[in-house]
């Protein structure tokens, strides 16, 4: 199978329309690690049960809460092209609960 791709605008991932339709303003993407886990954002303060820790290293990926879908945001920006790096499975544990605690805390 070929890969997917999504479509993105001028190498910025919050343009991205994921392969299933969703967009930031449906029901948004949300910044994740590099095994499509939700990651904390909330700079020095505790990370919440359920997310990830912002990686160290910078490399993130974002994650389609609809379907599942991730893409790396290096490769966004760096090629202007979004293809599929992963799936994950958004219905199940542990990135449902981190989706959830995610809305939580940007709700
Ligand atoms: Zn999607």
């Amino acid at each position: 199978m070929d890969p997917e791709f999504a479509e993105v605008s001028d190498h910025d991932v919050t343009t991205i329309t994921c392969v299933c339709g969703n967009t930031v303003s449906g029901e948004g993407l949300i910044q994740a690690n590099a095994q499509g886990i939700p990651v904390h954002s909330g700079g020095n303060t505790p990370v919440p049960a359920g997310l990830a820790e912002w990686p160290e290293d910078e490399d993130l990926y974002t994650l389609c809460p609809s379907c599942g879908r991730v893409y790396s945001d290096t490769v966004v920006e760096e090629t202007g092209t979004a293809p599929v790096a992963l799936r994950v499975d958004v219905a199940h544990a542990p990135v449902a609960e981190a989706i959830r605690v995610h809305w939580e805390l940007n709700a």
